[in-house]
């Protein structure tokens, strides 16, 4: 884990799944760091340890406003009937560092339930808070992103790629 080498790594280099992560906040925050700054760098609105060639439960989520989000450990769970999750489902048109150039339409789930952890950085003191709330739209959209990476899921692999 080299941080001046931190880069995406080719798909097929990519790990198929991922650890829980057990770091403590200072160590934990030096991992989100790195992740933080190479998402910055290539413009991207998310990116997973499995990107970077990293087999950990871990990701970011770049905002517009110039804040990122840390989570690490999490699943998501459609609410409801599955049955009815799934037919309520959402088109996207999604794109990934990992796939540059390309994008792919998506269904999504429109509402999860999302668990595991965030870091929190409050005034230089780290911490660790559990995440177990429900997303819905856009947000249920990039977490399902993300924690599919973790599990090896691309959207190359579930969704069908569209030509622009
Ligand atoms: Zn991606």
């Amino acid at each position: 884990m080299n941080n001046s080498n931190l880069q995406i790594v080719p798909v097929a280099d990519m790990p198929k799944y991922s650890k829980h992560v057990k770091d403590s906040p200072k160590k934990l925050y030096k991992k989100f760091i790195q992740l933080e700054n190479l998402c910055r760098s290539l413009k991207g609105s998310g990116l997973s340890a499995t990107q970077v060639g990293w087999p950990l439960n871990m990701y970011v989520i770049c905002k517009n406003n110039n804040t990122c989000d840390y989570f690490f450990n999490c699943e998501y769970y459609p609410i409801g009937d599955i049955t009815i999750a799934i037919k309520e489902k959402i088109l996207y048109t999604e794109s990934c560092l990992s796939l540059p150039n390309k994008y792919y339409h998506v269904y999504r789930f429109n509402k999860i339930k999302l668990t595991g952890k965030r870091l929190v950085n409050m005034n230089g003191t780290f911490s660790i808070i559990s995440v177990n709330y429900i997303v819905s739209d856009n947000w249920s959209q990039i977490h399902q992103h993300e924690i599919d990476h973790a599990h090896g899921i691309l959207i190359s692999d579930i969704g069908k790629v569209v030509f622009i």
